[in-house]
């Protein structure tokens, strides 16, 4: 087959380092900044420094990403991981055309904090460009606790910019994120990097994305999250129901098959006509998130505030 665009570059990609399970490549890009269309996310452009994931999340819904290389093999998006070839002018260049008023989040298909970013620190390098600049508005998503590695950078960029991170924590059960998340730092560890960056005045909520029928979803599981959350200086806390396509679906019904047997039936026939649950689960979910961040205290989604260095005159471009 003759190899177009991203499958190409893919192919070519030079071998920065060879584990015995990961391969890491340089990809080259020719974009950093990618706008998002449609109003039904809280950004409006997004940056993801990484293709594939180490941490291999049994969910993971960017799994169909690494087809546009073809790369085709289950297990490749968590087994051949492509840093992007950084440029900090062009990056710069890329940063100075987004309206100030528009939101960027990083992390949108994969984790800006994955394994790689010890080594490449991509979003480090970011970091250090957002830190010069303000009037932005950033969001951060991430599984992992290495933000506290970067924790001065993060107070820079958050005293001149709108600075929100999302922490995404499924569970508390270590055994169960061991299942579902393999090679993601455990819940307390994540819980504990929240509550650092919270007690440095960055502002964080956790987002218990996915919930799992039958897995993670019991109100007791959910609102003891929530406590720990804000017990770690969460904001805010969400959370939204798993969304199963292929290649993601055949991952996670084989892991239901080894970890859940007994779901496995119902999870077959729930997503065979839909890639979602049914809108009545989805509002039973939603009414519970409700309950429980009434009962804790916590926000829907993070609130507005100005940061101590704001560029002057930039507060009014803010979505009221
Ligand atoms: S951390 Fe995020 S991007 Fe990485 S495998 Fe898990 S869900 Fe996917």
């Amino acid at each position: 087959m003759q190899l177009v665009g991203i499958a190409k570059a893919a192919e070519a990609a030079p071998l920065l380092e060879s584990k015995r399970t990961v391969s890491y490549s340089h990809l080259a890009t020719g974009k950093w900044i990618n706008h998002v269309a449609g109003s039904r996310f809280p950004f409006n452009w997004s940056i993801n420094p990484y293709r594939g994931c180490e941490m291999a999340c049994q969910y993971c819904y960017a799994r169909y990403t690494h087809e546009f290389m073809e790369l085709r093999r289950p297990e490749d998006f968590e087994t051949r991981i492509f840093a992007k070839v950084w440029n900090t002018s062009e990056f710069r260049r890329e940063l100075m055309r987004i309206p100030k008023s528009q939101a960027i989040a990083i992390g949108t298909a994969t984790d800006p904090y994955q394994h790689a970013e010890r080594r490449y620190e991509l979003t480090r390098r970011m970091l250090e460009v957002f830190a010069t600049v303000s009037g932005h508005k950033f969001w951060i998503t991430t599984k992992s606790d290495l933000p506290t590695r970067d924790l001065d950078l993060l107070k820079q960029v958050a005293n001149r910019n709108v600075l929100y991170t999302n922490f995404t924590i499924t569970t508390l059960d270590p055994d169960l994120a061991r299942g579902l998340e393999p090679k993601a730092p455990t819940p307390a560890l994540r819980l504990a990097a929240m509550q650092t960056l919270t007690q440095a005045g960055i502002r964080c909520g956790v987002i218990a994305s996915p919930v799992l029928p039958g897995i993670n979803d019991t109100e007791p599981e959910l609102l003891a999250l929530a406590q720990q959350a804000k017990t770690h200086g969460a904001q805010w806390f969400g959370g939204g129901v798993l969304f199963l396509k292929s290649p993601t679906k055949e991952v996670f019904l084989n892991y239901l098959d080894q970890d859940h047997a007994h779901l496995a039936p119902r999870y077959q026939a729930t997503y065979k006509q839909s890639s979602r649950p049914s809108r009545e689960y989805h509002q039973q979910i939603e009414a519970r998130f409700d309950a429980i961040r009434n009962q804790t205290n916590l926000g829907r989604r993070a609130t507005p505030y100005l940061p101590p260095d704001w560029e002057q005159g930039q507060q009014l471009s803010l979505p009221l």
